[in-house]
């Protein structure tokens, strides 16, 4: 590719104590708790609306928020707040009153006990007015573009908008936007993927039917209960059975019914090889995607139970994309972290989601449930990157190794890493500290106050 060289004096947009890039799951904690904290919090996104994955990319439900053996809720903090919220307006159905084989939970026994289905409209409205509540400050359709360094600190952010592009200044930037962007332009070492192979899990356009016979549907499935594992869900031996009709690299229906009776979200498609930091992987998935999807449509109109009179409601706005970068922080979360339910005294949040690994190459994957514990914890350096002083990183991108990283990506936590990335940088600005110099103590602290729980 040839080069040309560009150079030109920016206008400074604003000048913040917290600047969060990006408005999905985990930029919505982080920006809602840096301004609660104190923080004058600046928060933008590229999108025309908040929520990411959870609202643009129709993802859900929420992962299990409860410990591996479903007898206590762990994900709380501004998670339960959000949730208490939504339910408030009819759009969340509490994690406490979902139970795994249900239709709320896709059928699954395994993994999906107290999983929280939601209205993904419902989810932009909550999160939008909790992000304007807290007195942070919003831009929608702006992107990142680079970084401007001085020294080991990121001195200024540019972003290009409608009105074209600028610098923010912040004392210290969160990156929210999944992918690890910011680090990854600031100069931050990262895995892209499984480091052995090079293995990004598949990427997937989910969309959403209606008119759905549920009892005609569940009845059907419970013919085949002994059948479901995971990777081999619903109508896996539909799919066997009708091989020659059925032109997707998955083998299950994927589906999960939304509060709204009748009304599904399927997780069915999967487009293979594609690097979500890519702009040409991207344009190929979503038209692959998109492909994929009517064929599912026609198939399960066709053959599947239930689904005779269903009305097709249309597709997510954006391709899925399940992992890209893990950016190198001061801790790595491992697999034998997860495994192993270690929990330290600086963990930021505990979880007992899956290692759930969606394969490159076939239809299966690998799903490794937590035997071992209730449930593991995942300490506050896994924030901090490595080499970048102002710099915290919050949600999927966080310093984990691949398999770590399949279980820590969950909507729920996401949501509280960007709640602990948000206080600990106001409490950083407040005390005068680097994020890497954090009182991890009084940051726990803090957010055992905000309702977290910390597994202790
Ligand atoms: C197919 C699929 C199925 C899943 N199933 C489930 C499930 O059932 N339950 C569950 O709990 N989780 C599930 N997940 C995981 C979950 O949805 C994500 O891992 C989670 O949303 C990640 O949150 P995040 O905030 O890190 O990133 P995202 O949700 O990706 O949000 C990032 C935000 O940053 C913005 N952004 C990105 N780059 C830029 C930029 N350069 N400039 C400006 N803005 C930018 C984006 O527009 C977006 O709003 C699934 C994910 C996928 C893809």
């Amino acid at each position: 590719m040839s080069t040309v060289k560009y150079s030109k004096e920016l206008p400074v947009y604003r000048d913040v104590d917290v600047l969060v890039v990006g408005a999905g799951p985990a930029g919505i904690g982080a920006a809602v708790c840096a301004a609660r904290n104190g923080a004058k919090t600046f928060v933008f996104d590229s999108a025309g609306c908040v929520g990411g994955m959870a609202t643009n990319g129709l993802v859900g439900p929420f992962m299990t928020v409860y410990d591996a053996k479903s007898e206590k809720q762990i994900i709380k903090g501004i998670f339960e707040e959000i949730v208490d919220r939504m339910i408030e307006r009819g759009g969340a159905i509490h994690p406490s009153e979902v139970r795994s084989g249900s239709s709320r939970a896709g059928f699954y026994i395994i993994g999906h006990d107290h999983v929280g289905p939601f209205d993904h409209e419902t989810f932009k409205l909550v999160a939008t007015e909790m992000i304007l509540e807290s007195g942070a400050e919003l831009l929608l359709h702006t992107q990142f573009v680079d970084v401007l360094k001085e020294g080991d600190r990121i001195a200024g952010v540019i972003i290009a908008n409608k009105d074209g592009m600028s610098v923010i200044r912040a004392k210290i930037i969160i990156d929210c936007t999944g992918d690890a962007d910011v680090a990854a332009r600031s100069g931050v070492r990262y895995e892209l993927g499984r480091v052995e192979d090079g293995n990004m899990q598949p990427a997937t356009l989910f969309f959403r039917v209606c008119n759905v016979d549920s009892e005609r549907l569940a009845a059907h499935i419970k013919e085949h209960e002994h059948e479901i594992k995971p990777f081999y869900g619903p109508f896996s031996w539909l799919i066997r059975e009708k091989q020659d009709e059925w032109d997707v690299p998955r083998a299950e229906v994927c589906l999960f019914e939304s509060p709204e009776p009748g009304e599904y979200r399927l997780n069915v498609t999967r487009i293979l090889d594609v690097d979500g930091t890519k702009a040409e992987d991207l344009t190929r998935a979503e038209l692959e995607g998109m492909k994929q999807v009517h064929k599912v449509f026609d198939f399960l109109k066709k053959y599947a139970a239930g689904f005779e009179n269903a009305k097709f409601m249309g597709t997510a706005s954006t391709i899925g994309i399940r992992e890209t970068r893990h950016i190198e922080g001061l801790y790595r979360l491992t697999a034998d972290d997860v495994i192993n339910c270690r929990v330290t005294d600086d963990t930021i949040a505990v979880m007992a989601t899956n290692m759930d690994t969606h394969n490159r190459n076939d239809p299966g994957g690998t799903y490794f449930t937590l035997e071992n514990g209730p449930y593991f914890g995942v300490p506050y350096p896994c924030l901090v990157p490595k080499g970048v002083s102002n710099l915290l990183v919050a949600g999927r991108a966080i310093s984990a190794d691949a398999r770590a990283g399949a279980a820590i990506r969950m909507i729920p936590c996401c949501i509280v890493f960007g709640q602990a990335a948000g206080t600990a940088a106001a409490l950083a600005i407040k005390d005068g500290r680097t994020p890497a110099d954090v009182d991890v103590k009084g940051l726990r602290e803090t957010l055992k106050e905000q309702g977290a729980f910390l597994g202790d």
